[in-house]
């Protein structure tokens, strides 16, 4: 009776960029993100997407937004009433010609609810990027680690991404006149640069080591001293080769500060006097993190990054 009906086809809008939303499924994360439809993996058949924030994996389906589904519910409706007018027109002409000579005369109507078309408009981005790997143009909000198509780590362009938004965020917290909430943006932005280094170190590594022997190396990049020792000890590697004292000083500080305010209400203790020998901080008061040492730090760390890739492209021609 309704073969009109039995699948149907709702195209998503997409913005005035060709860009349509996209919502990760995992409950832990909810991420959201865009990605330009017609780029990247133009392959028959391949339907994969990857959370571009925590790299959860399925098809295309499961990552609609829930305004999405919506909007395709809502026109599934529309459609579903308008062919069941159609049927029910049909099957009133048929009763009413049926019964034209008889005693009784039968007929039918139906009568649909209005059904609104839930429109919606989706939320502008921060990042655009188009993936090195498969030419993916998409879009994220906040810190990120995988391209949604491919699930490639473009280590290197996504740790400058995500470098460019801890400037952005900078810039914005420059104009921030209330002192507790500009503390805040400013340990965020701190945490922002110290999780995607750390992201960036652990994707390179897992990058270049995948299979050889060193495979199963982990290496926690939140600690940079041990991280930096363990780098030279695996792969005979100075990465922080050239960068100056003054500079190297300045990352350890800046990385203990945030071990401070993640892990000791960023109350000053005892291991981090002795880690930095900060004679700016008081043992048992509160470190403080200016929004100069995070700035002045940006560079240094993208430097770090670049020795480290560099240093395992060698390391991966020497082996092989
Ligand atoms: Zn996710
Ligand atoms: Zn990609």
């Amino acid at each position: 009776m309704f073969d009109s009906i039995n699948e149907m086809q709702i195209p998503i809008p997409h913005d005035e960029n060709g860009m349509v939303g996209r919502e990760c499924p995992n409950s832990e994360c909810l991420g959201f993100f865009k990605i330009k439809l017609g780029t990247g993996i133009l392959e028959e058949g391949y339907n994969q997407c990857f959370c571009p924030y925590c790299g959860y994996k399925s098809t295309q389906e499961h990552f609609l937004t829930q305004e999405q589904l919506n909007y395709a519910k809502s026109i599934a409706i529309r459609e579903t009433q308008n062919a069941l007018e159609k049927e029910f027109r049909k099957w009133d002409r048929q009763l009413r010609s049926g019964t034209r000579n008889s005693f009784i005369k039968l007929s039918v109507e139906y009568k649909k609810n209005h059904q609104p078309i839930a429109y919606y408009a989706e939320p502008e981005l921060e990042t655009h990027l188009t993936c090195e790997n498969c030419g993916l143009v998409y879009a994220v909000y906040g810190k990120f680690a995988y391209c949604p198509n491919c699930g490639a780590d473009n280590t290197l362009q996504i740790l400058k991404a995500n470098l460019e938004l801890v400037r952005k965020m900078i810039a914005q917290i420059k104009s921030q006149e209330d002192p507790e909430f500009r503390e805040y943006l400013i340990h965020t932005a701190l945490g922002n640069v110290v999780s995607a280094f750390d992201s960036f170190g652990k994707n390179t590594v897992t990058l270049f080591t995948k299979h050889t022997e060193k495979s199963e190396i982990r290496i926690s990049f939140q600690n940079i001293i041990k991280a930096g020792e363990k780098i030279q000890k695996e792969f005979g590697l100075d990465i922080y080769d050239g960068l100056g004292d003054e500079k190297w000083q300045q990352i350890v500080v800046n990385f203990q500060k945030r071990h401070l305010i993640s892990h000791n209400d960023a109350i000053v203790d005892e291991v981090y006097l002795t880690i930095t020998s900060d004679r700016n901080s008081i043992l048992g008061r509160a470190v403080i993190v200016s929004i100069e040492d995070i700035e002045d730090m940006l560079d240094s760390i993208e430097y770090i990054a670049k020795k480290l890739q560099s240093g395992l492209v060698d390391w991966k021609v020497k082996i092989k």
